[in-house]
């Protein structure tokens, strides 16, 4: 990029109250200051118990709890959501949890205008993006509506200290890509560069401090505000090759969402490399590493992540028919996206090999 400037920035409306404890204690009065007065709180079941506590801090605020959130939202979920939202009447939504309960929340936002509050316990960024998604019949569509992106966003270090190893590293790494593909997408520019950058920084420090001691608070609050920053980045930009491999993978293929975004990660970045020295210098200066790729693979491994699609439970037959669906659909990416380019990324993320 250069600075004769060229691109569109718009920021994106929205609050965020970061401080351990602040899921119970910022809340209530995050909701007040939106003039909610009925709210649902929806979660996943194993985050119940930090959901009640929500709940039980919104006093009369809360029109009751909804522990039904599931991976990739399935339509009959939301279906269910939208009816426990309406039967309680409710005038907002609150989603404790990660990706899956925050998905629920967009779900019932998209559909009945409710405004959502947002109360992340993992790094996927989803609180930070107007992206919301749904799964029909094992296909999952995907959609942007304003509507969804949550008015507020209550970020706690301490929901997170529970977040196992594995998952802290897999969800970290899921952050990463976020904003990996937004230092090279179509609709970058400098602010997002700046964030980008920042958040690669901030969860590639937390990381292996979380891996060696998963309740140290500071590092929790520096992943936290690395999701945040890379979340922010998936909200403003359009994502490439990546994951569009990552959506087809799952969504196809049924492979769990961070673990799959931290072994195609390193691959889909090898493959761009050639195409954009601009990001890959603000990701070497990021990562502290000449080669951000293998940097980002050995972080991973070290770290005790899964390395292979393989270990996932993608069969090696499956490689040929995902290639053919990332390959046949159009969409932004900084180098050409050929069947064969796509087959060579995912038979090493197969097999695991260092890019
Ligand atoms: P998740 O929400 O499914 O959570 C994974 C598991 O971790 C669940 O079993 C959950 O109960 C548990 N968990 C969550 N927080 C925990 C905590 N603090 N302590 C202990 N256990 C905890 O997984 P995710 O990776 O956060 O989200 C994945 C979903 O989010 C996918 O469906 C993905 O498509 C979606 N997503 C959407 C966007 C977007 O912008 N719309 C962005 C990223 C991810």
């Amino acid at each position: 990029m250069t600075f004769t400037g060229d691109f569109t920035y718009e920021s994106r409306p929205g609050r965020v109250v970061f401080r351990p404890g602040a899921a119970v204690s910022a809340t209530p009065a995050e909701a007040e200051h939106l003039g909610l007065r009925r709210l649902l709180v929806v979660c996943g079941r194993r985050g119940e118990a930090v959901a009640r506590a929500v709940a039980d801090a919104l006093g009369d605020s809360c029109a009751g709890l909804h522990a039904e959130a599931r991976m990739h939202v399935p339509l009959e979920d939301a279906d269910r959501a939208v009816a426990a939202a309406r039967t309680a009447g409710a005038d907002g939504v609150v989603a404790v949890g990660g990706g899956s309960s925050i998905g629920l929340g967009k779900a019932i936002a998209l559909r009945t205008g409710l405004p959502l509050i947002a109360v992340p316990s993992t790094y996927s960024g989803s609180e930070m993006t107007p992206v919301w998604g749904l799964t029909e019949a094992g296909v999952k569509r995907t959609g942007r509506d304003p509507k969804v992106q949550p008015r507020s966003v209550v970020y706690d270090p301490e929901l997170t200290v529970s977040l196992p190893v594995p998952l802290t590293v897999t969800s970290g790494v899921n952050a990463l890509a976020h904003a990996v593909e937004a230092l090279y997408a179509p609709d970058t520019s400098p602010l997002i560069a700046l964030m980008a950058e920042e958040g690669v920084r901030a969860i590639t420090e937390a990381l292996p401090a979380l891996a060696a001691r998963p309740d140290d608070l500071d590092a929790r609050g520096r992943a936290l505000y690395g999701a945040w920053l890379c979340g922010a980045c998936l909200g403003s930009t359009t994502m490439g090759l990546h994951h569009k491999l990552c959506h087809v993978l799952g969504g196809t293929f049924g492979l769990p969402h961070a673990e799959t975004h931290t072994v195609v990660l390193p691959h889909a970045l090898a493959y761009n490399t050639p195409a954009v020295p601009g990001a890959s210098a603000a990701l070497s200066r990021a990562l502290d590493a000449e080669n951000p790729s293998q940097a980002l693979w050995d972080l991973a491994g070290r770290l005790g992540a899964p390395r292979s699609l393989a270990e996932l439970g993608l069969k090696e037959t499956d490689v040929a028919e995902a290639a053919r669906q990332v390959a046949g659909q159009p969409y932004a990416n900084p180098r050409p996206v050929t069947t064969e380019g796509v087959r060579a990324v995912l038979q090493a993320a197969f097999e695991g090999r260092r890019p």
